[in-house]
């Protein structure tokens, strides 16, 4: 264990769930505290998909890392980009300068991964940052208005196809809102096209969707989908992704927009480590969170991966990563008070994962709900665990308001006024636009 004469320093890298919580936490001991960041402000993930939708304006859903640790005199807060480690000197390297520490604690997180095809990427946004919520919604929104454009200048309305490769949480909640929007918010804003009959396609690679929940609710899922208008496929792997188009096989789909879903990769930091890292590139950790033969370095939240008791890999959720932020603030005061560090256990409160509109499912144990009590119990969580108590307020009055009038208040189109792969998905969609047969009048055998 380290021997600390002077106020220890801990270095936290990632201000997300993980680190976020590990740094307040830490600030409470006589320690003192670095927070670096590449970016000013944290964000809360699970509520990215309502950016995404224009349900609600970024900054309800992330506040300033600084603002946040406000009160804590003894934590500093840096924006900078985190490149590289010298665990033999105790060393942080960033891109601007080198910080030493007596603990380091890495939650940089993971992001989506192309099964390593990164070629796909511009044709087939993730979500995971702000950056990603708002291009995702330039591009559905955009996709409407080349539509009626498209639509003045030939009489005729283009067959719109969203496309959204995988089904976990961030695949399903993707596809319900967008149909919501189509069937709802934009219904009777345009003149030359009727967006009620874009077709929302989900395709997951497995036999159901939310694979992480118990059958019942995957089943529960897939008809809250099917309800709100998703065309739900299973078993179906995606081959390739070019522009306007997604191939599973054989078979081709026009895809006005593609939005991905599907894959984790953790953050290249786990890599600089030096230790075991799985095929994900997240870091086996011992029992107490610490890279192994490094009793002062915690990697912790996605970038890490540990078993619980019956063997099952923690997942990669934000009650995980906030648990084992706390965690590392208890394994650091012990170690000041002089007393042997406890291993990390994870309490598991639950799952509960948002389809739509008073449409979601939950998972407590055994207790499996769906619908609009799931659908409450998921909004409930969610506003609770936002920082800030006027995002809170001001989620709370867009979601009461919408969900009575229908509107989505943040539909602004920024930035480009270019959709990659409309030229290629209107050609495509051109030869397809007969709704009564719509699932397989999508697809192209090639
Ligand atoms: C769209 C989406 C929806 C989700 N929905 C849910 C949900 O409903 N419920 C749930 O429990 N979980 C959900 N999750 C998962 C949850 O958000 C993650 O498990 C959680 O954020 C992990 O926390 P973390 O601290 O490990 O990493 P993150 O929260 O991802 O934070 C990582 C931080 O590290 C910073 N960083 C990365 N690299 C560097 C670097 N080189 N230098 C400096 N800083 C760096 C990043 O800027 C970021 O602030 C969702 C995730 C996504 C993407």
């Amino acid at each position: 264990m380290t021997e600390h004469k002077a106020t220890p320093r801990v270095v936290v890298v990632g201000a997300g769930f993980g680190g976020l919580t590990a740094a307040r936490e830490l600030a409470k001991l006589p320690v003192q505290v670095t927070l670096v960041d590449r970016t000013n402000h944290h964000t809360f993930q699970p509520l990215l998909y309502q950016v995404a939708t224009a349900g609600i304006s970024p900054g309800e859903i992330a506040a300033p890392i600084r603002w946040i640790l406000r009160g804590r005199p003894n934590a500093e807060v840096l924006m900078e980009e985190v490149q590289d480690f010298d665990l033999s000197s105790n060393t942080v390297i960033t891109t601007v300068q080198r910080i030493s520490y007596d603990y380091l604690v890495v939650a940089s997180g993971a992001t989506h991964a192309y099964f390593g095809h990164d070629e796909w990427e511009p044709y087939a946004p993730g979500l995971k940052t702000i950056e990603d919520a708002l291009e995702i919604r330039r591009r559905v929104l955009l996709a409407f208005e080349l539509a009626e454009r498209r639509a003045m200048e030939t009489g005729h309305q283009t067959a719109l196809n969203f496309v959204i490769v995988g089904g976990g949480p961030t695949g399903v909640e993707l596809a319900g809102t967008i149909a919501e929007i189509t069937r709802l918010a934009l219904a009777h804003e345009f003149r030359k096209i009727d967006p009620t009959t874009a077709h929302i396609i989900l395709i997951e690679g497995g036999p159901r969707v939310l694979p992480s929940y118990a059958p019942d609710l995957s089943r529960s899922a897939e008809e809250q989908l099917r309800g709100l208008g998703v065309e739900v496929h299973t078993n179906e792997m995606v081959t390739n992704v070019k522009p306007g188009a997604v191939f599973m096989g054989e078979t081709k789909l026009a895809a006005a927009v593609t939005l991905w879903a599907a894959g984790v990769a953790a953050s290249p930091l786990g890599k600089k480590l030096g230790e075991p890292i799985d095929r994900a590139g997240r870091v086996f950790v011992n029992p107490d969170l610490t890279l192994p033969g490094h009793s002062n370095v915690f990697v912790i939240g996605d970038l890490a991966t540990l078993k619980d008791k019956s063997g099952n890999r923690l997942p990669g959720v934000a009650p995980v990563a906030i648990q084992e932020g706390k965690y590392v603030a208890r394994a650091i005061a012990s170690d000041l008070n002089h007393q042997a560090r406890k291993p990390f256990h994870y309490f598991d409160k639950g799952s509960l994962a948002t389809i739509g509109r008073a449409a979601a499912v939950a998972q407590f144990g055994k207790i499996h709900i769906s619908g609009f009590l799931a659908w409450l119990s998921w909004l409930f969580v969610h506003i609770f665990f936002l920082i800030g108590f006027r995002n809170r307020i001001i989620v709370l009055i867009q979601w009461a308001w919408s969900y009575f009038t229908y509107e989505r208040g943040a539909r602004l189109i920024t930035g480009s006024t270019d959709l990659p792969g409309w030229t290629e998905a209107i050609e495509d969609s051109a030869t397809n636009t007969s709704s009564e047969s719509r699932s397989e009048s999508n697809k192209i055998a090639v």
